[in-house]
């Protein structure tokens, strides 16, 4: 009798996308092997900072996003590490890095972090990658989860950066961690600034389920932007942004909050030399933000940096060209492609390259669009190779959409077991069908429909 050796997959990067496709993967009984620079899991969203979830709903009651995203939600909820607001949703990001781990290693996933994929060929039906250090594997398939389509471009697929026409990107972001928010103080002198999106009574957030009180404010605020707009003009504030994106409490933490609402521009996130000078520009930005909040937001006068992100937040890169590319047309169309791996309802928030403003184009209550399998599989290339997160095939308005972090989350999730069963079936993913890839999914907790 002859053993058929188990068939090894390679993830590159373990962010929403790299996570979910290393453990559906591995869930499917291959073996895994995970390349992460960071010491964390989660990518933006532990590394960056990024601690939120953004909708997962459509109408605030339907959830659209199932499968191992909902696992972790609700993982989060029992650990008391997630506030359940049912849109923009925040979480302790320690707790989400610890729990992504219990799960990785659950599953029997090898990590490998404190390293990149710098080379990547096709090897066969597989590939062959190698790590900065060194390491070279021989792997039967592969997930780039990169967030810059890195493994697929160095695998010879055609990628394109940023928008269409002059290839610009959204700016970056350097977020950070406050403490020391007065809730009364800012519950007496902060009017309720509904932003129009959710509803959700601000800024003082009650969370349902611990009952614990925190801050918490996003977007466009009648309240705030006059106060931006007049020390803008004054020479106090230099930051190139109309509106806070978002000040959130933490989960566990009441009177701690992160931040987002930095703004720097480049041209391309994967030159070092530019992501250098951005980070500093984005670290000065930091404190002048502290600056602002405690010369004007009620509640923040003794507010304190509790630290900065690892690494400043990258919103958009190289995208591989797939079988298909998503458009923000379809999207706005509310397109069900019969190869759905996934459901988005997020909607079109363009942070405009080179400018203070943002573009929103929200998706009408209750409804979605669909993700097609055919986007994450490049249009060539190496046989046993997909893209998934924020760097599969789509135009720049589409991904100013599914880039969040559950739909993020879904396509991983799809990607990792295109990728698993096309290996155990000893074929290519362009000849696996669709239909493979959303039966694994409904039976595991997907939601496609
Ligand atoms: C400032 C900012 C605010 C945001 N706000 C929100 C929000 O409120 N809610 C929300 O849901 N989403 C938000 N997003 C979007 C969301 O965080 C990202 O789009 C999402 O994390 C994308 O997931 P991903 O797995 O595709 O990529 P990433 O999260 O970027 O993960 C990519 C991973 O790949 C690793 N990597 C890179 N190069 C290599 C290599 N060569 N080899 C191996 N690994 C590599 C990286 O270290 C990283 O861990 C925000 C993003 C930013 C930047």
């Amino acid at each position: 009798m002859t053993n058929t050796p188990v068939p090894r997959i390679l993830v590159a990067g373990a962010g929403p996308a790299g996570f979910a496709a290393a453990l559906a993967a591995a869930r499917l009984g291959v073996r895994v092997v995970l390349v992460e620079p960071h010491p964390v899991l989660g990518g933006m969203g532990t590394a960056a900072l990024v601690n939120n979830f953004c909708n997962a709903y459509n109408d605030w009651t339907r959830f659209i996003i199932g499968g191992i995203f909902a696992e972790v939600r609700a993982a989060l909820i029992r650990r008391g590490a997630l506030y359940e607001t049912r849109c923009m949703e925040p979480y302790e990001p320690v707790a989400y890095d610890r729990l992504l781990g219990d799960l990785l290693d659950g599953a029997g996933v090898e990590r490998l972090h404190g390293r990149r994929i710098t080379a990547a060929a096709a090897d066969g039906a597989g590939l062959r990658v190698t790590l900065d250090d060194g390491m070279v594997l021989a792997v039967d398939g592969a997930v780039d989860a990169s967030g810059d389509a890195t493994v697929c471009r160095l695998a010879g697929v055609p990628a394109r950066l940023g928008r269409d026409g002059d290839g610009a990107v959204m700016p970056l972001t350097m977020c950070y961690r406050i403490a020391g928010i007065d809730l009364d103080a800012a519950k007496a002198g902060w009017p309720n600034s509904v932003d129009g999106r959710n509803g959700e009574q601000r800024p003082v957030y009650i969370d349902p389920n611990t009952g614990e009180r925190n801050f918490f404010h996003s977007g466009h605020s009648p309240f705030i932007d006059p106060m931006i707009v007049a020390d803008r003009s004054a020479g106090l504030l230099a930051i190139p942004r109309d509106h806070i994106a978002v000040i959130q409490g933490v989960p566990g933490c009441p009177g701690e909050a992160t931040v987002n609402y930095g703004r720097v521009f480049l041209k391309d996130p994967t030159d070092p030399a530019q992501l250098a000078a951005a980070t500093a520009e984005a670290e000065a930005q930091v404190h002048d933000g502290i600056a602002f909040f405690r010369r004007r937001l009620p509640g923040f006068a003794d507010i304190r940096l509790v630290g900065m992100a690892r690494q400043i937040g990258i919103r958009q890169s190289w995208q591989i060209e797939g079988l298909h590319r998503l458009t923000a047309d379809e999207c706005l169309a509310l397109t069900q492609f019969p190869d759905a791996i996934a459901q988005c309802c997020y909607m079109i928030d363009i942070h405009e390259p080179g400018s203070d403003k943002t573009t929103c184009k929200v998706l009408p209550k209750g409804t979605h669009f669909d993700i097609p399998w055919r986007s994450l599989v490049p249009a060539r290339g190496p046989e046993r190779l997909v893209a998934a997160g924020r760097c599969i095939s789509s135009d720049a308005g589409a991904m100013a959409s599914f880039r969040v972090q559950p739909s993020a989350m879904a396509i991983g999730e799809a990607a990792g077991v295109g990728v698993a069963l096309a290996a155990l079936r000893g074929i290519g993913v362009r000849d696996l069908p669709a239909a493979a890839v959303q039966d694994r999914l409904r039976a595991t907790g997907g939601i496609l429909e």
